[in-house]
């Protein structure tokens, strides 16, 4: 028996530096997801649906925020691969902290404009700007690979190199990256890391990102094992008409195909 794809939501939004509202992101995702505007294969024309793998189990107890991920941990020892739906980026960090626990030797793919890296941000440890600081400085991935990023600041540039960062800022940008993982992959798609044309319903809006069409080549034709993902920052009440409520509900079932045609 195939193991199960299982969709968790994160409605959380409490450490947000700007803006409020990813904490309905969840649902709105499940709504685009679930609803009759597309169907249900990926554009191979595989139907995630037709093996029964793919899961919705509901939402996290969001309500103690380092702990948020555990609930995690029996899915995963069982093999299974988990898609959390954010959020705000904050939740990163704790899911990680959970994934640690199976996988100690952690790869991490993050598709964002910003690097996440800040030591603090307005003094908070926590907030959505520092997830990635937490999770190198206390070695829970062996590397972490960042696509799309287009805002750094001579603090964050510092704390890549210090923690040994492998970044793809779009200022450089020529092609799609052929990405090869050889431990297993998590991927950490900030949908903010897309250019706002194309998903502005996120609470930061950084000009000049990757296409739609730009990631999903990036998700395609990268090599190793996704044993996890999360897609974060949408925030409806900024979305117009749902397009990035969609654009989320696409980006879920081809991460979730790609997952199933992997064993
Ligand atoms: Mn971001």
């Amino acid at each position: 028996m195939s193991e199960k794809i299982i969709m968790k939501g994160a409605p959380y939004d409490r450490n947000s530096s700007f803006l409020r509202g990813g904490a309905t992101a969840p649902g709105r995702i499940r709504e685009a997801f679930w609803g009759d505007s597309a169907n249900s294969c990926t554009e191979e024309g595989f139907d995630i649906l037709s093996a029964n793998r793919l899961v919705d189990d509901g939402n996290l107890d969001t309500s103690d925020y380092l702990t948020l991920g555990k609930a995690l941990i029996p899915f995963l020892k069982k093999g299974n691969k988990v898609i959390t739906l954010g959020g705000d980026y904050s939740i990163t960090y704790p899911l990680i902290r959970a994934y640690s626990e199976v996988y100690p030797k952690l790869n991490i793919l993050q598709i964002d404009a910003h690097t996440d890296l800040y030591n603090d941000f307005e003094g908070d440890l926590y907030s959505h700007a520092c997830p990635f600081a937490r999770i190198m400085e206390e070695g829970l991935t062996l590397r972490l690979v960042q696509v799309g990023i287009r805002s750094v600041t001579p603090h964050t540039k510092a704390q890549a190199e210090k923690f040994g960062v492998e970044m793809f800022e779009m200022r450089n940008w020529k092609e799609v990256p052929s990405l090869i993982f050889k431990a297993p992959l998590y991927i950490s798609l900030d949908l903010d890391g897309i250019d706002p044309a194309f998903a502005p319903g996120v609470s930061h809006h950084e000009p000049g990102g990757l296409s739609v069409r730009e990631v999903l080549t990036l998700l395609r034709t990268l090599k190793g094992e996704i044993v996890g993902a999360d897609i974060v920052e949408l925030n409806p009440t900024r979305d117009l008409v749902d397009m990035t409520a969609m654009l989320a509900a696409k980006l879920l079932r081809e991460i979730a195909g790609i997952m199933m045609k992997q064993g």
